[in-house]
């Protein structure tokens, strides 16, 4: 697909490509959308197999972050950058200092934060020549982890869909069952222990179940038995495609919710919960906490607007529920036209590619 086929296909924006041979730099800056504020996402750093790899990556991880900050009311637009790790030696300081430097042109356009690939180091490295840069640790003024805030925005969540599909005011005695429980299901696990849900959870890695087993004083299975552990919530928190064509007529929940991105390995996927009443939360709704959280640092982080920001996720997703319910219609669909209105209907188009 050409450039301008993708970009259109994603409702761009526009697009930056950088080449820099004497640090090895190969980079692309994708900016979605700038009609709520600066367009916020992060900074990949892996390999990639090819340019169209790389190119679509960051064109559909910008969008994602469009409609993730709208949800969030915060004003921002969706970006993302991809730097493309070379292969062998290559200084890792100068590379990142030319990527920044090209930030910088883009004028603040795009502000960059950690990703895959990238650490609060990094972010620091890129700090000192542009100051369009988010994710520093707490120690360097920033706003450090985001999964706490994460966690916290997915416990809100669930306490919205608990109310409407359960009729409880609380999460007492809720059975939820976690999948995954490194950086965000951890904290999940303490936010749900602290208000007396009943945790099943799994992990991969049997240490890290062990570990929050023992914490929060919870049931431990299989990864290979998570999804059809019998709950009132399922919360996916590890990779994407979590609900999907095999997983689907197994699960045993009355409530999808949980911090995964991507959770529907599809369209229908959301289509098929609705229609066997079990109540889906948006993925990019819920988990926005930790969006929420690096965005404060660009106006002076304060970890406690960040928090009641965060906290909002519970009306968030009790509008969706709301819509869905009052339209008969998919939340996520409901989700993604909540967002369209946020941002007018009308495609931005009249970008730039540089
Ligand atoms: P993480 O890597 O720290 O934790 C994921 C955990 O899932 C790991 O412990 C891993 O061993 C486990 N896991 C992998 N496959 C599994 C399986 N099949 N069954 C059970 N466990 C499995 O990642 P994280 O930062 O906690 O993020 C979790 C998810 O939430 C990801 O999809 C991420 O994109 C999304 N997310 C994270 C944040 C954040 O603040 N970190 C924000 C928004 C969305």
């Amino acid at each position: 697909m050409s450039i301008f086929e993708s970009m259109s296909q994603y409702g761009y924006g526009d697009v930056h490509v950088v080449r820099d041979p004497r640090v090895r730099l190969s980079a692309i800056v994708a900016i979605h959308d700038t009609r709520r504020g600066p367009a916020l996402g992060g900074c990949r750093f892996v390999v990639y197999s090819n340019e169209d790899a790389a190119l679509t990556d960051a064109l559909r991880l910008a969008r994602a972050m469009t409609f993730k900050a709208a949800l969030a009311g915060l004003a921002h637009g969706g970006g993302k950058s991809v730097i493309v790790a070379p292969a062998g030696d290559y200084d890792r300081s100068a590379l990142l200092a030319a990527f920044a430097r090209f930030v910088d042109g883009l004028g603040g356009r795009y502000i960059a934060a950690e990703d895959s690939g990238t650490n609060p180091e990094d972010m620091r490295t890129l700090r000192e020549h542009t100051r369009h840069v988010v994710g520093l640790d707490a120690a360097h003024g920033g706003s450090g982890d985001p999964s706490p805030f994460t966690a916290l925005g997915v416990r809100r969540g669930i306490e919205a869909c608990v109310e409407a599909a359960l009729g409880r005011s609380s999460l007492e005695g809720v059975r939820v069952a976690v999948q995954g429980v490194g950086s965000v299901g951890y904290h999940l696990c303490r936010e749900l222990r602290a208000v007396g849900a009943r945790i099943t959870l799994a992990d991969v890695r049997d240490e890290l179940a062990a570990r929050a087993a023992a914490e929060f004083g919870a049931n431990v299975v299989s990864a290979a038995e998570i999804h059809r552990t019998e709950c009132d919530v399922y919360a996916p928190c590890a990779l994407g495609g979590a609900i999907n064509d095999r997983t689907l007529p197994e699960l045993r929940c009355r409530i999808v919710a949980g911090a995964a991105n991507n959770q529907l390995a599809n369209d229908d996927a959301g289509a098929t919960l609705h229609t066997h009443g079990v109540l889906y939360a948006p993925d990019y709704a819920i988990n926005a906490g930790g969006l929420i959280n690096v965005a404060q640092e660009v106006s002076g982080y304060d970890a406690s607007k960040a928090r009641a920001r965060t906290l909002h996720i519970y009306d968030t997703i009790h509008e969706i529920v709301e819509r869905s319910q009052r339209a008969n219609l998919p939340p996520h669909r409901v989700a993604d036209a909540m967002v369209r209105e946020l941002l007018g209907d009308a495609p931005q188009g009249g970008g730039a590619i540089s």
